[in-house]
């Protein structure tokens, strides 16, 4: 890392510090930069400034805490999140350690899209004892650190409940991806409503660029047993905090937790329904053919999601909203078609991929340390895997006892080992034995893990075709 030493007047107990030479900036005649003090790292001003902290030899030194945060955003605007789903190309990159902040930035420096930084479920937060405030403030002094002042969003990822939907926004996330999964009931069975029949019989519906869709009398009362009340749920959420003089947040649909994909049809009626009702979104995440599994590629037939991705994204574009696509972790063989057929309009998700990397430098670095967490996640495998829908098989994955350490970072190129150590991050993180050994170690090899990031998210950007930067 480049630090520059520092050094003030008399005192030499700064001198140890390395200042981040991107986080340095006036505020009135003050001074205020991000320094690594050792163990963490301190934001200070020198000079006269409202940041609480120790004072010495006119020097302000205070931790990296909510407060100091608060007292980032408040001064350098940049470092706040704002709505971003606008812009044409935007990514979210979920930072469950709180560290992959500076290697994601490195990446929207050189390619045109715009970051999501903050990007976590209640799940996340739960496996990872971590609040949206910890979320949102790693992302704020990631940003402040690296200078990034493209402009950022803060999403409440998968929100079920209202008062989750007012906590997040109330922090100040610019984004709410509402889950309707709850509301969402499964095939099988089906609901005739004369209201329905009027609007959407007898009809053909012309998206546009050449697509026309029609309901039959069965497919519609099908549509509307299934996603009637995750309809009226959105439009109640959308009615309490984002209706005029509402929130100013962008207003995410997730109707992709669910036991089948989203057909076209039923897409094309959950955005007609919505819109009808004045509901103003930013992004759908349907539920797309084949499986997205947790850190691997696109499980299924490329061809067909090649077919629907078409028209999903024509249907996106007839209202006026961006597909989002979730899971988007490692999904290098599908992202072609997402940039292709959305015009290269569209909101992405990753989240799990840069806790992968974080391993792999683990594993690089500190054989040791990997095979110890290694062992424990094959014990641990059973419980992670109520949570996450995976088909791991670990007979499939090496015996440690029969690799060299350098043979070890090549796990991470196998799928089930891959899935092995991905779901089970929240065990691992939560074990004692491992939380404070992992944390000194990515703060040691900071800028190889900064390095692997921007590699790993970089390739997801250029097969989505995100041009670079001129
Ligand atoms: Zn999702």
């Amino acid at each position: 890392m480049n630090y520059k030493p520092f050094v003030t007047g008399g005192c030499t107990e700064f001198a140890k510090y390395g200042v981040y030479p991107k986080s340095v900036r006036a505020l009135g005649d003050s001074t205020v930069f991000m320094a690594n003090a050792g163990d963490a790292d301190v934001l200070v001003c020198v000079g006269k400034s409202a940041l609480e902290g120790k004072t010495r030899c006119g020097v302000t030194v205070a931790e990296c805490d909510h407060k100091s945060a608060g007292f980032l955003r408040a001064n350098f605007p940049f470092t706040a999140p704002v709505p971003v789903l606008s812009y044409p190309r935007t990514v979210g990159v979920g930072d469950r350690l709180g560290i992959a902040g500076p290697g994601h930035l490195r990446v929207f420096e050189k390619y045109d899209a715009l970051p999501v930084l903050a990007q976590q479920s209640i799940r996340e937060l739960n496996l990872t004892h971590r609040t949206y405030k910890d979320v949102l403030d790693a992302a704020t002094f990631a940003v402040y650190r690296e200078g990034f002042e493209k402009g950022f969003g803060a999403d409440g990822d998968h929100l079920k409940k209202p008062e989750d939907v007012e906590y997040a926004l109330g922090l100040g996330f610019t984004m709410i991806t509402l889950d309707c999964s709850e509301h969402i009931k499964g095939d099988g069975s089906s609901v005739e409503c004369p209201e329905y029949e009027e609007r959407y019989l007898s009809k053909t519906f012309d998206v546009g660029e050449g697509l026309k869709l029609t309901f039959s009398k069965e497919e519609l009362a099908k549509i509307v047993y299934i996603y009637g009340e995750a309809i009226d749920f959105a439009a109640s959420i959308y009615d309490r905090f984002f209706k005029e003089g509402g929130a100013k947040a962008d207003f995410e649909i997730s109707i992709d937790e669910t036991a089948t994909p989203t057909t076209p049809l039923q897409h094309f009626f959950v955005a007609n329904e919505l819109t009808r009702r004045g509901v103003k979104i930013a992004t759908i995440a349907p539920r797309f053919c084949g499986e997205f599994q947790k850190g691997v590629d696109y499980i299924g037939d490329l061809q067909q999601f090649d077919a629907e991705m078409h028209d999903h994204a024509r249907i996106a574009r007839h209202f006026g909203y961006k597909i989002s696509v979730h899971s988007g972790s490692d999904k290098f063989s599908v992202f072609p078609s997402v940039g292709r057929n959305t015009n290269g309009v569209f909101h992405v998700k990753t989240a799990g991929t840069n806790w992968l990397e974080a391993m792999r430098v683990v594993a690089v670095h500190d054989p040791a340390l990997y095979r110890e967490i290694h062992a424990y996640a094959l014990e641990a495998f059973a419980e992670a895997s109520t949570y996450y829908h995976v088909t791991t098989d670990l007979t499939k994955i090496p015996d440690l006892a029969t690799l060299s350490d350098a043979e070890l970072p090549a796990l991470f190129t196998q799928n089930d080992a891959r899935q092995l150590i991905h779901i089970t991050y929240g065990l691992i993180l939560s074990d004692p034995r491992f939380h404070n050994r992992l944390y000194t170690f990515w703060r040691k090899y900071a800028d190889e893990y900064a390095a692997a990031v921007e590699s790993h998210i970089g390739h997801h950007l250029q097969a989505l075709g995100v041009p670079e930067r001129s």
